[in-house]
């Protein structure tokens, strides 16, 4: 199997899952959680080798020090409910980002949202098929799927994608009508494919048996996930944000974080699988305020267009090893 693809362990998980308890699995993962961040304080939340600018680098457009992207993926009808109410809590700090939408999963397709946000400015992204863990099972079975991914990016107007779980399978992305991807991530050992790119730059991800100008652009995400965070390790703050932001922003990489709307807690009801908004609005309000005039906030598809043009130019933007 080629690097970077889904291994037995995670192939496993997702045969299992339908058969646990919510409360078991979540029970399950958060004692896990705790194992592995204990065992990998030495490269997470920070891995000092992804720091390194790629050969050639020749920075952000107008000399911005580094580039923060936002991105949501919406997991259920809860995160439906909860997308506008986010978006808008963005647009009131002037921010821009990507819904990642499940074409199969267990909502109907929110059109009238995704109207809105388009209408707005915001970019709507496809978030896997069915989102069951199963996407890259068989290359055959992704073949068949990739069709109605291809089908859904045609009919929303997207460009971008992200696997469900991180799973990923870079060689087989390139079925898909993209200009993006977006399920890799510099560093995070909690996922079940827990490779990381081990940067925090764009890269190409290119075709083999196309020219060297062919390809997709991959952006890995470089913050570590809200539902790891506040969901699984417990953090009462955002704190590991800040500090994650600070050294992204002094290598001039690009901070991208997911955040996903359906784990925010907007009424204030506690529950155990939600976190207060005020983590959220308190990170974009001092992403805004202590860095003010020194970011480039694009949309996912907007940095990947850039990065396709500039990029070709750099000398070592092809995949890295993960
Ligand atoms: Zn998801």
């Amino acid at each position: 199997m080629a690097a970077g693809s889904p291994g037995l362990l995670a192939r496993g998980y997702f045969w299992l899952k339908p058969c646990l308890p919510r409360r078991l699995r979540f029970a399950l993962r958060k004692s896990l959680a705790h194992r592995i961040a204990r065992k990998s304080r030495c490269s997470w939340p920070i891995n000092e080798a992804a720091g390194d600018a790629p050969q050639g680098w020749q920075g952000w457009p107008g000399s911005k020090e580094f580039a923060f992207v936002l991105t949501h993926d919406v997991e259920s009808s809860a995160g439906i409910g909860k997308a506008l109410d986010l978006a808008k809590l963005e647009q009131s700090l002037g921010l821009r980002s990507s819904f990642n939408f499940i074409p199969e999963g267990t909502y109907e397709d929110p059109v009238f949202l995704r109207e809105w946000l388009d209408a707005h400015n915001f970019e709507i992204g496809v978030h896997d098929l069915n989102h069951d863990g199963h996407l890259y099972s068989s290359k055959q079975g992704f073949e068949i799927k990739s069709k109605r991914i291809n089908h859904y990016l045609g009919q929303w107007g997207a460009v971008g994608f992200r696997s469900a779980f991180m799973l990923r399978q870079l060689d087989w992305i390139h079925e898909l009508d993209v200009l993006y991807d977006a399920s890799t991530f510099d560093t995070d050992p909690f996922e079940p494919q827990p490779n990381g790119a081990h940067t925090i730059f764009p890269f190409l991800v290119k075709s083999e048996s196309s020219g060297s100008g062919d390809g997709y652009v991959e952006l890995p995400y470089t913050l570590p996930q809200d539902s790891t965070l506040f969901l699984l390790l417990g953090e009462q703050s955002i704190e590991v944000w800040k500090s994650k932001l600070e050294w992204i922003a002094k290598r001039g990489g690009l901070a991208l974080i997911n955040i996903h709307p359906d784990y925010i807690d907007f009424s204030g009801s506690g529950s155990p699988t939600t976190y207060p908004v005020n983590h959220v609005r308190e990170f974009l309000q001092h992403l805004c305020d202590s860095y003010q005039g020194r970011f480039w906030n694009p949309l996912a598809r907007e940095i990947s267009a850039w990065f396709r043009k500039e990029g070709c130019k750099l000398q070592d933007s092809a995949e890295p090893a993960c």
